[in-house]
């Protein structure tokens, strides 16, 4: 079987308390692996213990817009210790979120967007970026941060399509087709979740459709966005499975193709040095 692998869960969701060893059971019969993603300090702190107590997970901490308010000087240095333990491969989910009106201010998920896009420049990692209803202000403090410098992309080996690699990742993203190519020509990857299967998904299948396959990576943000035809139901990373075969159907291509170049992607974005590819790198694009 082709290995799948869910660049972005959230397992330590408390959702998950009662079913949590099902879950990792259909995890190990079908994904090669997946990233567990804190949002806060918590779950950074679940996240690389889970990286841990898993073989098949590994993690990225931060702080997520809805959840900046924790942060605090402290709480930097906190994400400082535990990006550094082992199998934490990113610093994430990071970024702003606009949609709701009783959000934190603008001002304030600013400021700690920056500071922790500071932190993951310092270490030279990878970043998870959230970005909803706040198209402009992300874009422009991505690139006022450094993290589409010439410096930044030195750091890694060009991409297969010959870009540059900023390992930026705009997580579950919901923008049009020609904001991820601005993203794509400044070296990021774009990460699609349930939503491209859904049936009004024609902004998504857009973005799947031009985005060049070497620069996709799929995920389940779960437990939210359950692709179909699970929508509706608790999502879990045994789900990647269906964004990958419509990504498949998108781009013309079989499912073991969609799966294995979107498993590689990952496994490259995050620097994982991943036994299922071990003595081979083919460069596919
Ligand atoms: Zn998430």
């Amino acid at each position: 079987m082709a290995p799948l692998f869910d660049s972005h869960a959230h397992i330590s969701d408390r959702r998950f308390d009662g079913c949590r060893d099902e879950v990792v059971f259909r995890i190990r019969e079908k994904l090669a692996g997946f990233m567990e993603i804190g949002a806060d300090m918590r779950s950074s702190f679940e996240a690389a213990a889970c990286a841990r107590k898993y073989d098949e997970c590994w993690a990225a901490v931060g702080v997520h817009p809805a959840d900046v308010d924790q942060l605090s000087d402290e709480a930097l240095s906190e994400l400082r210790r535990l990006a550094a333990m082992p199998k934490v491969r990113a610093i994430g989910e990071i970024g702003l979120d606009y949609h709701y009106d009783d959000g934190l201010p603008e001002e304030l998920q600013q400021l700690w967007f920056r500071r922790q896009l500071d932190l993951a420049l310092e270490l030279g990692m990878p970043v998870c970026v959230h970005s909803r209803d706040a198209d402009e202000d992300t874009m422009r403090i991505l690139k006022e941060s450094g993290c589409f410098s010439k410096e930044r992309a030195r750091r890694f080996a060009a991409l297969p399509d010959g870009g540059p690699d900023a390992r930026v990742l705009m997580h579950c993203f919901s923008g049009s087709a020609e904001l991820a190519a601005q993203y794509v020509k400044l070296g990021a990857s774009i990460s699609l979740a349930g939503p491209v299967t859904f049936k009004n998904a024609k902004k998504a299948v857009k973005v799947a459709e031009q985005t060049p396959l070497c620069r996709l990576l799929i995920e389940t943000d779960c437990p939210y966005m359950a692709p179909e035809p699970h929508r509706g139901e608790t999502n879990e990373p045994s789900y990647v499975e269906f964004v990958a075969r419509k990504i498949a159907e998108i781009k013309g291509i079989s499912f073991e193709e969609a799966a294995q170049a979107t498993f590689e992607n990952a496994v490259r974005f995050y620097g994982i040095d991943h036994p299922a590819l071990r003595g081979r790198c083919d460069g596919r694009v």
